[in-house]
């Protein structure tokens, strides 16, 4: 190993892998290290049916997406974005098809077939299962440190590479580079459901809750520990940065209530029955309490703005995020340490990094693994363009 053509990629993720199949592809060496099996990290993506991009086509809405590193990414993306990702997968065998929500998705709805495919296609790579500890600048290229199995003091090892790409997405730790003077993010849970003061009953789901502090509005769920669903998740990645607590205000029914017209309609029907056809009943219960079983002839003018308030000014404290639960995380290698041009590092030449071990993050629908495609192709340019 060590030849001008030899490259080691650590991290066999969906980053990894497709930086492999450029470089494999150039007639390069391609050596990938990972201590669990490769594309692992595919499986679960959209629920198994892996949802690899999203139908936007104009790069500089496509970077809209991204929460962090929008700018960073128009270079990435007028190189490399949907168009190119769709034709990417045909050139594997996977065609797509898009929802009518513009999420993209395999024909065969399988994130085993997508992994099947890829790993077929790079299957000319060498793979060393095991985790890298530590990343050195040496004469020449890079020292990489490994162990063989992280969890029962296993072998240690060390490689050289003239060219290293770090692919090691957002949950695994960058001290491998910590001796390297690079600037990281610290990472933040994003795309995760938060943790609430108020508990409505477990597993209703509204349709179209309106958030007034970030102007947004899409479907809801409330588990047992606050709020979940699409809205929490967007919310999460916006305000991904933010510290806990911080309140939120929705109108759950963002459309108008004549509630005056309804009681005098039905005067001797409880609030709760008057009001279920807005929102589910036990909801209802839990969110006015004892209000909800008086009846309507009995609701004086107070009383019913109370009610439409707590609709729709509907107030939560957001305590955290639910542990465990995150999709992605915020943060990772600065991207002022990164040309977005080559995703060489600026301070090292020859040491790149793709995907989201990157301070780049996006909103769910298939933006994630986009950044993951895009950012290997530009590391794999970079990689070629230096020969
Ligand atoms: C449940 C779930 C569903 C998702 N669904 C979607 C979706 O449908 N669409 C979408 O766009 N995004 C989705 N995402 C996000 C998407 O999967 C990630 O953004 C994407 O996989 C990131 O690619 P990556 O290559 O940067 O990192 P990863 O795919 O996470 O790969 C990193 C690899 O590096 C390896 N590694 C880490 N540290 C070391 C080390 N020290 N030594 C050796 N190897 C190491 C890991 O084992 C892993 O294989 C989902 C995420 C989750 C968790």
């Amino acid at each position: 190993m060590g030849q001008e053509y030899d490259a080691a990629i650590i991290g066999a993720g969906a980053s990894g892998c497709i930086c492999a199949y450029f470089l494999l592809k150039a007639g390069y060496n391609v050596t990938l290290f990972d201590f669990a099996s490769p594309l692992r990290t595919l499986l679960p993506t959209g629920g198994g049916r892996c949802n690899l991009a999203h139908a936007e086509y104009d790069f500089r809405e496509l970077a809209k997406n991204y929460p962090r590193g929008e700018k960073f990414l128009y270079s990435v993306f007028s190189r490399f974005s949907t168009a190119d990702t769709i034709s990417l997968f045909e050139e594997m065998g996977v065609k797509t098809y898009t929802q009518e929500n513009g999420r993209i998705f395999p024909e065969s709805n399988s994130a085993k077939e997508v992994r099947e495919k890829i790993l077929e296609k790079i299957k000319k790579a060498e793979f060393i299962r095991e985790k890298v500890t530590e990343v050195e600048l040496a004469e020449g290229g890079f020292k990489i440190k490994t162990i063989s199995n992280p969890h029962h003091k296993g072998r240690e090892a060390q490689y050289f590479f003239p060219k290293v790409v770090v692919a090691i997405g957002g949950h695994s730790s960058l001290d491998i580079i910590k001796n390297l003077d690079i600037k990281i993010i610290s990472p933040k849970p994003s795309l995760v459901g938060l943790n609430t003061d108020i508990k409505m009953p477990s597993g209703i789901v509204l349709k179209n809750v309106y958030s007034k502090d970030l102007n947004i509005k899409d479907d809801i769920l409330f588990p047992h520990f606050g709020i979940s669903g699409p809205l929490a998740y967007t919310i999460s990645s916006i305000k991904a940065r933010e510290n806990f607590p911080y309140k939120l205000t929705f109108d759950l029914y963002p459309g108008e209530i004549k509630l005056q017209n309804l009681l005098n309609i039905c005067p001797h029907k409880d609030v709760k029955n008057i009001l279920s056809s807005f929102l589910p009943l036990n909801f209802i219960k839990a969110l006015l309490g004892e209000t909800s079983d008086i009846k309507a002839h009995k609701i004086d003018g107070k009383t019913r703005e109370l009610i439409l308030n707590k609709i729709h000014n509907f107030e939560v404290t957001v305590s955290g995020a639910n542990k465990g639960e995150e999709t992605v995380t915020a943060g990772g290698v600065d991207l002022d340490e990164i040309n977005p041009v080559t995703m060489q590092a600026k301070k090292y030449p020859n040491l790149y990094f793709t995907g989201e071990c990157l301070n780049i993050d996006g909103f769910c629908g298939g933006f994630n693994l986009q950044n993951a495609w895009s950012t290997a192709f530009a590391a794999s340019e970079g990689i070629l363009s230096h020969k």
